[in-house]
């Protein structure tokens, strides 16, 4: 499945799994962290910007490419768990001011309450077992359902991150669940967001979710796809790639690649996603250091070798967090700022680029998937 000789290194794996393992502890605590007590100020849906189209129109390049014409750079970026309110109200402003659409992968047991946890089982566990938080109270639910809102208004997608965070550690976790299993999982994040869209407002269902990315960037793909093509997904951001690389169609699904880039303040290569950062940049200690800078410096590389090489969508991952004193956030929040207006640029979402690479000559397309993927120098 991973697709490099780099990634296959032992000590890279040996990283890699370090770095997964203490996630799940990190996420453990921290997640719970998200909902803010008794914050009633969901936020209305922010108006459309004087430069984007008109609700449901596309935009500009939304379009065949023109003979001898680049595509556009993309620019993906993504957050699981999308629960924070905090998170929501900052990113959602920001993606206004700079034209962005971007990506929310929501863990379904947000839209749970604590109290309702037991509604949830995840595959080989106990009722109401999470290595996440659930929702917290009514009112933070309601909050949640707001911003969700708020969200699709203005043309961001919602995507998956799944429901209880079960990674390697938190027995069975994602890796090692079958097609029932995953099937089990998909089927009650479904019935979360069916109940919310019912019973709460949510103005989301189930049929509008169409792909997501898997709790520590695990699973077994052979056993986790069968479930998501049967509940009509097509896309998944969950696998590694070797730089960065343009999305490849895997058993029916759209596999968008997390990007195994160098870290110029490492002189390693990390899989470009906020805890694999945090974990080889710091150790996962508190210490902020420079990690919002040099996690800055990786996407603004990353970025350059694809805008001057193959031009492959560029996926930034991230949770909704504060870790490190909010070091990754701070980068995503800055990256976004700066990148989004960049003439060439497009931030957009998964069914966005898929509805776009579905609109260009396959041969066209060909030719710069057979580039070799953009490397971080
Ligand atoms: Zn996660």
């Amino acid at each position: 499945m991973f697709p490099s000789r780099a990634v296959r290194r032992p000590g890279t794996w040996l990283a890699v799994a370090v770095a997964l393992v203490l996630a799940v502890v990190l996420i453990v605590h921290l997640d719970r962290g998200h909902p803010e007590p008794g914050s009633a100020a969901g936020g209305a849906p922010p108006s459309t910007s004087a430069t984007a189209p008109p609700a449901g129109q596309d935009p500009a390049w939304m379009r065949p490419l023109r003979p001898g014409e680049k595509p556009p750079q993309f620019v993906l970026f993504s957050f699981d768990g999308a629960g924070s309110h905090d998170h929501w109200s900052r990113y959602l402003a920001l993606a206004e001011r700079v034209h962005a659409h971007f990506s929310g992968l929501l863990s379904g047991i947000y839209l749970l309450t604590d109290e309702q946890r037991s509604r949830y089982t995840g595959p080989g566990h106990k009722p109401g077992a999470a290595s996440i938080g659930f929702g917290g109270s009514a009112a933070e639910v309601a909050t949640r359902v707001r911003d969700l809102n708020a969200a699709v208004a203005a043309g961001h997608q919602i995507g998956t991150h799944y429901n209880g965070h079960f990674c390697t550690g938190a027995e069975p976790s994602v890796g090692r669940w079958t097609t029932p299993g995953w099937a089990g999982e998909i089927g009650q994040f479904s019935r979360f967001v069916d109940d919310a869209h019912e019973h709460l407002g949510l103005h989301l269902s189930a049929k509008d979710v169409t792909g997501g990315r898997t709790p520590c960037l695990e699973g077994n793909w052979a056993q986790a796809f069968p479930a998501m093509r049967a509940a009509g997904y097509t896309f998944d951001t969950s696998q590694p790639s070797d730089g960065v690389k343009w999305p490849t169609r895997l058993d029916g699904i759209w596999e968008f690649w997390m990007p195994y880039v160098q870290v110029p303040a490492l002189h390693k290569k990390v899989i470009m996603m906020d805890y694999n950062l945090w974990y080889q940049l710091g150790h996962a200690k508190n210490d902020t250091g420079q990690y919002a800078q040099a996690t800055l410096e990786t996407y603004r590389g990353a970025y350059r070798a694809a805008f001057d090489g193959n031009r492959a969508p560029l996926v930034i991952g991230n949770h909704f967090n504060d870790w490190a004193g909010g070091a990754f956030s701070r980068a995503a929040e800055g990256f976004m700022g700066e990148v989004c207006t960049k003439p060439e640029t497009v931030c957009a979402t998964y069914a966005e680029v898929t509805k776009w690479m579905s609109l260009q000559d396959p041969a066209v397309l060909d030719r710069y998937r057979a580039m070799p993927p953009a490397q971080v120098r």
